[in-house]
Parts: structure tokens; C-alpha cells; sequence
């Protein structure tokens, strides 16, 4: 059998997958040619998503195989589908829930990279409680009008498409009159700010929409059942909260001077994100330069931090195992990003400890080139982004103990009616 070939006796494996897609790679990969025709190929072999059908790029092939694949071109010294709102949460919610026709007309300039997306989910009063949102949608002959303000939207500034969610039924309970939009960004209204941090960068942004507009066909789904669409998206944004830069090959061609570029492009937004994450990987050198690492207070500390990491790694790895044997996914979104909010604020804590005093000063002088202080005041929003510390313990309580859950006093009551919405 052959890894294209779903539905055979036997179970692709992994080892048959690599060699297929090596085979394929050593007659395909040519790295001169420009980054939009090998993608091209790419859409049409199956191997830009191997695990979606074969109508959409892919080879219907076990889940695993995408991760493994889109190491495996790298590693191949090639090139895969983008990295980005897009791929990782955009493509994903709108396989699962978009129309054929909807698939066919966004999924590919998603994957070859000519459409970049954000995520317009967030509102000034709806966070934790997204599906209190109350930006609205109204319909006017073919196109819906949008109108409302979104927060916190990354890289809104520069994306060609929004995964909007909007309210197009105010009469009825608020989860179930939430509609899931693609909404092209530039249009006249639609004005994005961007929102300067404490750290100095501006990676996120406001969105104020007024009368934008979003034609009909472009409902991701049913009208009035987004919820469950903006369900799937905050899955894989659990998922892929630690997807790692790819380190594509430094030797030379069109397609990989493209690809590099694309990567800078995309992670100068995020180039705080490492320190976001808390940087334990430099405690050590950072106690070695303060004059600190014989403290024996200081090496409990830096002990316990790296222990909690190594744990925390091998629980990823023991989830990325069961995936490749074919399990469902399970806990391991919210339990790993949990891990990774109780890691930054421990390094945090950790490099604090070391700095002393030096702790409070920033910029380029300061320990690491600033990066020390960098740390300090990003590692807050690990704990919130992409759905806040409390909210995963609340999924785990639910959904993984069994526990009773929340109590909920305004789901059954129609959205116009809530009291704090009037
Ligand atoms: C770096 C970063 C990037 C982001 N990017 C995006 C983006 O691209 N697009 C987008 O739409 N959004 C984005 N967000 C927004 C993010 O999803 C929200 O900030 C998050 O969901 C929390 O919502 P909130 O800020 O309104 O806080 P709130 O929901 O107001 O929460 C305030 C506090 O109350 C607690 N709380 C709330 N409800 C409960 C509950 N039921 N049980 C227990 N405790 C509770 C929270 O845990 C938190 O401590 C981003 C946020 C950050 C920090």
C-alpha cells in the first residue's frame, strides 16, 4: 500500500509516510522555483495537509500525519504551508464547518500563503465570556452589516481576512445567536488601532467595525450557529499555543529566501513571545553571570523551575506520541497551557530572584540586553491569552473530572434580555 492511499488494509505508519513523502520531495523540491508554484504542488501531491480529504489537499491520512510531515519537509531542507492564524486555526474551523464552495474559494490562498488572517473573537466585555459578544450582524439585501468593537486582535493590523464573530439573533439565548463571518479587513469600515503593551511592542490591536460589510456566502456554517464553529477554532488555538518557528535551511534559492522572509514577517509580531514564555532556558547562564550560582537558595529555585519544564515537556511528548499511535486529542491543550502559564511565572519569579535590585532596569544596557526585563513584564499575558488560566481549569474540571459544572444563570435566557446588556 502506499501512504496516499486511505482506506487500505493496513494502517499507514509513520516510517512508510516518511518515505513516501522523501521519494516525493527528491523528484518535486526544486528550490529555485518561486515559494507560490512549489506550493502549488505541494496542494495538488496531498502533502500540504496530509490528514484532510483528498478534495482539499490533502491524502485522508491519520491526524499525526500533518505535525510529521511538516517536520519532515524542513528537515528535507524544503518548504510547507504557511505558518499563521490562517493554517493553524482559520483553514482547520472552516474545513470542518464551511461549504464546499466556501472550501474551495479560501482554503488555498490560505495554504499557499497570497491571505493572511486574524482572529476577531475578543470584545471589551466579552473575554472569558466570549458568547456574551455583542458586536452585530444585520442583513441587508445579499451582504450582512457588521457593526460593534473587537480588542486584543493580533496581528489585525496587517491581515487580509478576520475570523469574525458577531451576533445575528439578539432573541434568543446568547450561545445560540452567534454567527461566524469571514470578513475581508480592508474595506472603509473597518479602522484598526494598534494597542501599545507595557512592553513596549504593539502586536495586538482594536477593531472598530462600522456598516463593514461581509458578503452572504461568506456565513462560515449555519446563520446563528458560530458558537460552534468558534468552538473548534479555540481548540486548535489550545493546541498550537507552542508552535515553534520553523527553522527552514540556510542554503540558498527563490523559494527559500520566500519562505524565510514570510517566517520574519509573520514572527516580528511575536518576537516577544519566547520572553512571553518566561525564557527558563537562560536562568542558569543568567545565575552564572549575576555571581549567584553557588546560592543554595538560588539553585532550589533553579532546580524546581527546570524540573517543572522537564516534566511539563514530557507530558507533551507523551500526547504527541499517543496522536501518532492515532488517539483522540484529550486534555493535553488545556493541561499543557496550563504548564506553560505556571512555568513563565515561575522563570519570572526565578530571574527576578537572580536580578535583585537589577530587576527593575530596562533596556539595552540592562542583563541580556533587556531581555531579563522583557520577561518581567510579558510573562502576564501568558496566563491570558488564548483563553485565561482559570477558564482551563475550569474546561479540565468539566470536561476531563467530571466535576458539577459551573453554575450558569444565563444561558437559557434570550441575549436581549440579560440585564447587564441594556
Ligand atoms: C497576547 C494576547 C493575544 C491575544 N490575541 C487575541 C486575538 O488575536 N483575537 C482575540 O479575539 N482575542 C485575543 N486575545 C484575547 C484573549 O482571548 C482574552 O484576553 C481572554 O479570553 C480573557 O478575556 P478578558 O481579557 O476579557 O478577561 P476577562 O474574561 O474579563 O477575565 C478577567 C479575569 O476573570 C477571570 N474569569 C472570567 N470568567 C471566569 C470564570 N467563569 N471562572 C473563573 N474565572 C473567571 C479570568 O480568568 C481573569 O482572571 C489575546 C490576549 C492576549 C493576552
Amino acid at each position: 500500500m502506499t501512504a496516499s492511499a486511505p482506506g487500505g488494509t493496513q494502517r499507514p505508519s509513520p516510517a512508510l509516510v516518511r518515505a513516501e513523502l522523501a521519494a516525493w520531495v527528491r523528484e518535486n523540491w526544486d528550490p529555485d522555483m518561486t515559494l507560490r508554484d512549489w506550493r502549488e504542488l505541494l496542494l495538488a501531491s496531498g502533502w500540504a495537509v496530509p490528514s484532510w480529504p483528498q478534495r482539499w489537499y490533502g491524502r485522508g491520512l491519520p491526524a499525526w500525519a500533518d505535525e510529521l510531515v511538516a517536520a519532515e519537509l524542513i528537515r528535507l531542507g524544503a518548504v510547507g504551508v504557511p505558518v499563521g492564524s490562517g493554517s493553524w486555526l482559520a483553514a482547520p474551523t472552516i474545513l470542518a464547518h464551511g461549504s464546499d464552495k466556501l472550501k474551495d474559494r479560501l482554503l488555498r490562498p490560505i495554504l499557499t500563503g497570497e491571505q493572511t488572517w486574524c482572529q476577531l473573537f475578543s470584545e471589551p466585555g466579552a473575554g472569558s465570556d466570549l458568547a456574551g459578544l455583542s458586536t452585530s450582524a444585520r442583513l441587508d439585501g445579499d451582504t450582512w452589516v457588521i457593526n460593534g468593537q473587537k480588542v486584543w486582535n493580533t496581528s489585525a493590523h496587517h491581515a487580509d481576512m478576520g475570523m469574525l464573530l458577531a451576533r445575528t439573533d439578539s432573541d434568543v439565548p446568547k450561545h445560540q445567536g452567534i454567527t461566524y463571518f469571514a470578513l475581508p479587513m480592508s474595506q472603509p469600515g473597518i479602522e484598526v488601532r494598534q494597542l501599545r503593551q507595557m512592553n513596549f511592542h504593539a502586536s495586538f490591536n482594536e477593531v472598530f467595525l462600522t456598516d463593514a460589510r461581509v458578503p452572504q456566502d461568506n456565513v462560515v456554517g449555519e446563520v446563528g450557529q458560530g458558537w460552534g464553529a468558534a468552538l473548534t477554532t479555540l481548540a486548535y488555538e489550545r493546541r498550537f499555543s507552542a508552535l515553534q518557528r520553523p527553522s527552514y535551511s540556510a542554503a540558498p534559492g527563490r523559494a527559500l529566501d520566500a519562505a524565510r522572509a514570510e517566517a520574519n514577517d509573520h514572527f516580528a509580531t511575536y518576537s516577544w513571545y519566547p520572553q512571553r514564555a518566561g525564557r527558563a532556558d537562560l536562568v542558569i547562564e543568567h545565575a552564572r553571570r549575576a555571581g549567584v550560582s553557588n546560592d543554595p537558595v538560588i539553585r532550589q529555585a533553579v532546580a524546581r523551575l527546570l524540573t517543572m519544564q522537564r516534566v511539563s515537556t514530557w507530558t507533551a511528548e507523551r500526547a504527541r506520541v499517543a496522536r501518532t499511535l492515532g488517539a483522540r486529542p484529550g486534555a493535553e491543550g488545556s493541561i499543557g497551557k496550563l504548564a506553560a502559564s505556571n512555568i513563565a511565572r515561575e522563570s519570572a519569579r526565578v530571574h527576578a530572584m537572580i536580578a535583585a535590585a537589577a530587576g527593575l532596569l530596562s533596556g539595552p544596557d540592562s542583563a541580556f540586553g533587556g531581555l531579563i526585563a522583557e520577561v518581567l513584564v510579558s510573562v502576564p499575558a501568558q496566563s491570558i491569552a488564548g483563553g485565561t488560566d482559570e477558564i482551563q481549569k475550569n474546561i479540565l474540571a468539566e470536561k476531563v473530572l467530571g466535576l458539577p459544572a459551573e453554575v450558569k444563570v444565563d444561558r437559557d435566557v434570550p441575549f436581549s434580555q440579560l440585564r447587564h446588556r441594556g
